[in-house]
């Protein structure tokens, strides 16, 4: 008899895009550190989903392996978790296509990132923009997971991947697993810095928006003085004050005080000491990251050998699901 219960599966990925902002790494990539231990992990550098925005092709191949070594750097062990490139594993395009079958062209059309993105990008509204979420139900549904750590800016996205798991399962008996969105409370969606009512976004043209998590100790105390506030000059949490929301949930996130542990820590002072806290706290959580990451991204042979081996872990699972998918659609097996 088997006594060791079976871990609960758990997939996420990022886009390299850009280097992950401090949005990414408060309302994503802590939980997956967190939740690496306990769970049967899959986590993957979606370059795939990256080329809706055209991106040049040295930089793609640069960020990717700089998104990788940010992932480890974080501290996700590759022995323990499977961290791998999205690209290495067909399957994900595979099974994207046989699901791009399975949704109907007005769910796709409602989702809020492509029209946020197309209104960004009205010279390249392309179908890989448009079909994005099969390609994430692709991600996901492959794994069988569970949860998916995300910010809140993807739920939408894990509403259409359930929808799309219970209409093809409805046709051929169970086939996907419905995943559960895992949404951390705190970091759930960061502001960017200057314009507090939209999210804070690593591929942003303006870099005062955002912290990179490679930024360094002066970049950061820089933007989080020039970060946007409200003339009250209170630190508390109230309507109209999205700046200020948005510096309380960050220093929330890297102290683990709660907002009123904040503001009663604040009575009495201006907006420069509240921001002077916060830059410091934002260093001290991302000074580690940064010192790891620089020690492994010069060691390119080891991060290859890490991907290898991600991708064929994550073939060998991903490969399961995709046979039986494709069996019980009709297509002919040999
Ligand atoms: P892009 O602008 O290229 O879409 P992005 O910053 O939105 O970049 P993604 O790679 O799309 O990053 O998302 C990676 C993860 O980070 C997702 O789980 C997403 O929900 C989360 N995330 C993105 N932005 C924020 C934010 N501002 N606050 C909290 N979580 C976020
Ligand atoms: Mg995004």
């Amino acid at each position: 008899m088997e006594t060791a219960e079976k871990k609960q599966i758990v997939l996420s990925a990022i886009q390299p895009t850009g280097t992950p902002t401090l949005g990414n790494y408060l309302g994503a990539l802590k939980n997956w550190k967190t939740m690496s231990n306990d769970y049967e992990c899959f986590y993957a550098v979606a370059d795939l989903h990256s080329i809706t925005v055209r991106p040049e092709p040295a930089q793609l191949r640069r960020r990717t392996l700089e998104m990788y070594a940010l992932l480890l750097a974080i501290g996700l062990d590759p022995e323990k978790n499977t961290v791998f490139v999205q690209s290495h594993v067909n399957a994900h395009a595979q099974l994207a296509w046989i699901l791009n079958c399975y949704t109907q062209f007005g769910e796709a059309a409602r989702m809020t990132q492509f029209k946020d993105k197309s209104e960004k990008h009205p010279e390249n509204v392309n179908v890989g923009l448009f079909s994005y979420p099969t390609l994430m139900a692709a991600d996901i549904l492959l794994y069988q997971a569970d949860f998916v750590p995300i910010g809140v800016d993807q739920k939408q996205h894990l509403e259409i991947t359930r929808d799309i798991a219970e209409r093809f399962n409805g046709l051929y008996g169970d086939t996907f697993k419905l995943p559960e969105p895992f949404i951390g409370k705190a970091g759930a969606k960061i502001m960017s810095l200057q314009e507090p009512t939209k999210k804070m976004s690593k591929s942003d043209t303006n870099a005062k928006a955002f912290i990179s998590m490679l930024d360094d100790a002066d970049a950061i105390t820089r933007k989080i003085k020039s970060a946007v506030t409200d003339s009250e000059a209170c630190v508390y949490c109230g309507e109209g004050k999205d700046g200020v929301n948005n510096l309380m949930g960050i220093y929330a996130c890297c102290t683990g005080k709660s907002f009123d542990e904040i503001t009663a820590e604040f009575e009495g002072k201006g907006y420069g000491d509240f921001k002077a806290a916060v830059a410091e706290a934002v260093v001290e959580e991302l000074r580690p990251v940064k010192a790891e990451f620089d020690r492994l991204i010069a060691d390119k042979a080891y991060l290859n050998a890490c991907m290898q081996q991600g991708a064929e872990k994550a073939s060998y699972f991903a490969n399961k699901t995709l046979r039986k998918a494709m069996k019980k659609v009709g297509f002919y097996q040999l």
